[in-house]
Parts: structure tokens; sequence; C-alpha cells
């Protein structure tokens, strides 16, 4: 996929086979939206997240940045997290890391690179704390692999801790949190974390490192 010309023709494309199945397909997307997920992703090429779920125009609310970080001092994430939960009312959040990540990969390295060191601050934070289990894993790919659902678990909790996230649920069990790790050499979803709905299950997700 190099030219631009051609991503507008695909477009074309793709929007005339949806109208063709279904005339009013746009039209009736057109007023209005009521996802009922919100998914926070990589930024990674690889990582198509409604691609990869079948998802289609309405069906998913979506947030990606470089690791799928989330941060109590990103306005960003925070902003789509009070949204999505707040006026679109969203059931579901997910948090999708997957694997070789170059975010995981880079805060294995010593910093040098600038900005994104400060982005990837708390990956290095999170293989401080459980440096005695990813220095057991078997291999390179075991222990990124170990990182990639660690980095997850962490980001849920950090979810858990949002605002909008507490005062929703201090009125009922919406929404509910997962964690899927990605497997980009099989195109598979895995779920590292499923369903929680409350302060207590959030603040055992992590183990001690
Ligand atoms: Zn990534």
């Amino acid at each position: 996929m190099e030219s631009i010309e051609k991503l507008i023709a695909n477009n074309r494309a793709w929007a005339d086979a949806l109208k063709a199945r279904d005339p009013e397909f746009f039209a009736k997307r057109e007023n209005d939206q009521a996802p009922h997920f919100l998914m926070i992703g990589c930024s990674d090429s690889r990582v198509p997240l409604e691609v990869m779920t079948g998802a289609l125009p309405g069906d998913m609310f979506v947030h990606r940045n470089i690791g799928n970080q989330v941060y109590a001092t990103d306005f960003n994430v925070l902003s789509v997290i009070q949204f999505a939960v707040q006026v679109l009312r969203v059931e579901h959040i997910i948090v999708c890391g997957h694997s070789n990540c170059g975010a995981l990969r880079a805060a294995e390295q010593p910093a040098g690179m600038g900005i994104l060191d400060h982005w990837i601050a708390g990956v290095r934070n999170t293989i401080r704390r459980h440096r005695g289990e990813l220095d057991g894993c078997g291999s390179e790919d075991e222990r990124l692999r170990r990182l990639s659902e660690l980095n997850v678990l962490q980001q849920v909790g950090a979810l858990s801790r949002t605002p909008t996230v507490l005062d929703a649920w201090s009125t009922g069990k919406r929404p509910l949190l997962h964690g899927w790790v990605y497997d980009i050499g099989t195109g598979h979803l895995d779920k590292v974390v499923e369903a929680i709905d409350g302060v207590e299950r959030a603040t055992a997700l992590l183990p001690t490192g």
C-alpha cells in the first residue's frame, strides 16, 4: 500500500460494498452513535482494532497511542474515557496490547529517544516492578510477551482509578474493564483479564514483581 490515490479508491470501493448490502448503512449512522465498546490500543500499523474484531462503523469508540498507555495526566485519553462512559455510555472498555510492541522493546533499552522516553516512562516502571519475573522468562520472546501482559494489566489498573470510572462504579457495574493481547504473528486476540467491575478486583490485578 504505497499510493495515496489507492487509499481513496479503496475507500470508495469499501463504501460502495457496504451500501450494496444496506443502502441506508451510512445514512442511519449520520446523526448519532451508540457504540458498546471503547477500545484503547497501540498505534502500531499491524494492530487495526476495528478490522481485527470485525467492528463496523458505529460499533466501537477508539483511542490509540504508542504502547496503549493510560496516564492519569493525559487529557487526551481521559477525555476519551469520560465521553465514552458519560455520554456514549459504553458497556465495555478494552485495553489491547500486542506482541512484538516497539514501545515495550524501547522501554527495555536505555533512555535516549527524546520525548518518547517520557511517554514510555510508565513501561519502564512496570519493568522495574516486575524485574524478577521478567528476568525469569526463558527467552526474549517470552519476556516481551509477558511484558505486554503486565503492561495491559497496568493500564487496566490505571483505567480503574480514573475519576470517570470510579464515578460510574459508584452507581453501578458499568463499564466492565477488559485487557487483551493481540498476536501479530497469528492474528488472534487473547484475554489477559476480563470483566473487572469494581475497585476490589482492579486493585488485585497485578502480581507483585
Ligand atoms: Zn505497540
